[in-house]
């Protein structure tokens, strides 16, 4: 193939790239958006084997390790859970750091001395940043499938040893880039794999999306980084766009908790007062029937629905609907309130209630909402905890402190949907649970829907 060719074709996946980006912004385009990106990844895989110095070289191989891929790849991607998301994307992302940095120490051992200096420094930067964003990765992916502790992991002499591995990393890279040898190279891709390891540990479970978010910021640059290695632009583009929007991604979503990125790092090493779960709280709550929640739902005139992480468990969008639609018909006015990091991914109560079509005038986002609820009759929480807890403004200390919550306590009842009195993500006890205008109705929440929507048909 011609390089002008090659290059045009190469031009069409990098557009690809940045319109699906484009679409990924707004609920409505975001199919086209993911197909778009899709389409440029398909094309760009495909471009690969056309660049002149590859023509048929280690063919067998390439096609090996693509079918691997989609026998690994396709099936996990098919049967995940939405719920599960955030660890899936932050395996793939792992593996793309992690691929990076092997293929930046493969180069670098093809070039030896004839290295560039430039190189070398990109080189160095793809091993550091690569195999971090691949062990981090792989600890975070360990948190949220709860195969290891989700509280931070902290340890005496904690800072110390992270600072040590840090300037361990930063020593030898000099070596590396002094030296020009593969033993430095590989003694620096150890430690930084150490280091990720330590960087992830002390985050706690609710700020561990924030750090996904940030190692696909970091998984991004490496690519660009090992784009410059390999002389290949295409990986500039993607890379460099993948670091850019990881960056703000991580951004909005610290700030919608109302944190820094560095407390979210390392804040377990400064908070001075943990909320802990201490001894199992027996303060009586009142529980209702499904009879009682329609009954108050039947006779209010504004409700605000606040869907959370059980919603999606449950995977009861559906019935939400169904409910929304009858109180609707009945005259009272229902909104969703909905908070930026519900759920456990950005976006995902807007996905979830995008799938039951329900109409996106009805969703208010948190600013929005906040100020109606001393007009709202009833707020009825479905499987929503954190983002509702008092804790964020009262309790100085607690993992949640500070992250600006849906104040439905202003409203004039609490309903809550939920299976028991297990605390949510953050792992925090739920003052409002115990408040004389909340109503708990336990059980799973689409079997409760179910039940509140049957007994409103008859009243
Ligand atoms: P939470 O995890 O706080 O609460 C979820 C609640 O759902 C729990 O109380 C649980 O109680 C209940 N639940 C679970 N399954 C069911 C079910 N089948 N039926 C009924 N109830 C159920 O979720 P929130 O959405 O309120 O908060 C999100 C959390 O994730 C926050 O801590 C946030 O900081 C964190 N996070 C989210 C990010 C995002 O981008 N969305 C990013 C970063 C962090 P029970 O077990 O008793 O049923």
């Amino acid at each position: 193939m011609s390089s002008f060719l090659y290059d045009l074709i190469g031009l069409v996946a990098g557009v690809c790239f940045i319109l699906a980006l484009k679409g990924l912004s707004h609920p409505r385009t975001a199919r086209r958006g993911n197909l778009l990106g899709a389409a440029g990844a398909g094309i760009a895989t495909l471009l690969v084997f056309f660049r002149s110095e590859n023509e048929g070289r280690n063919l067998g191989w390439i096609i090996g390790a693509i079918i691997v891929g989609v026998i690994v790849g396709v099936p996990a991607a098919r049967r995940v859970q939405m719920t599960a998301m955030p660890q899936l994307v932050a395996l793939f992302n792992g593996v793309g750091g992690g691929a990076a940095a092997l293929v930046a120490i493969v180069e670098y051992m093809k070039l030896g001395d004839s290295a560039s200096f430039a190189v070398v420094l990109a080189t160095v930067f793809t091993v550091v940043v690569g195999c971090v964003s691949f062990s981090g990765s792989i600890i975070t992916f360990l948190k949220l499938q709860e195969l290891m502790t989700t509280a931070p992991v902290v340890f005496p002499g904690g800072r110390a040893v992270i600072a040590g591995t840090l300037g361990g990393v930063i020593g030898v890279s000099g070596w590396v880039i002094a030296e020009l040898g593969t033993t430095p190279l590989l003694i620096l891709a150890a430690l930084s794999l150490l280091f990720g390891v330590l960087f992830v540990l002390p985050v706690g479970g609710a700020d561990v999306p924030i750090v996904i978010s940030l190692l696909n910021a970091f998984t991004g640059l490496t690519v660009a980084a090992s784009g410059y290695v390999l002389d290949a632009t295409l990986l500039i583009i993607a890379g460099t766009l993948v670091g850019a929007s990881g960056t703000i991604l991580t951004r909005l979503m610290a700030e919608a908790m109302g944190r820094s990125l560095f407390g979210t790092l390392f804040g377990a090493f400064t908070a001075k007062a943990q909320a802990s779960g201490g001894a199992a709280d027996t303060r009586p709550v009142k529980s209702g029937t499904p009879d009682d929640v329609a009954i108050l739902l039947n006779y209010a005139r504004r409700v605000v629905i606040v869907p959370g992480f059980g919603l999606a468990v449950a995977q009861a969008q559906h019935t939400v609907r169904e409910l929304a639609d009858l109180l609707s018909a009945k005259g009272i006015d229902v909104a969703y309130g909905i908070h930026p990091v519900a759920g456990r991914m950005p976006g995902h109560m807007n996905v979830l209630l995008a799938e039951a079509n329900v109409p996106y005038e009805q969703l208010s986002e948190m600013d929005e909402v906040n100020p109606t609820f001393p007009q709202t009759d009833v707020a009825l929480i479905i499987g929503a905890n954190d983002v509702v807890n008092p804790a964020a403004k009262t309790t100085p200390g607690c993992p949640i402190y500070g992250m600006p919550i849906l104040d439905v306590s202003l409203a004039g009842n609490v309903i809550f949907l939920k299976r028991s009195m297990r605390p949510g993500f953050a792992g925090i006890e739920n003052e409002l649970l115990y408040d004389p205008k909340t109503t708990l109705l336990f059980g799973d929440a689409k079997a409760s829907l179910t039940k509140v929507v049957s007994a409103l048909k008859v009243l």
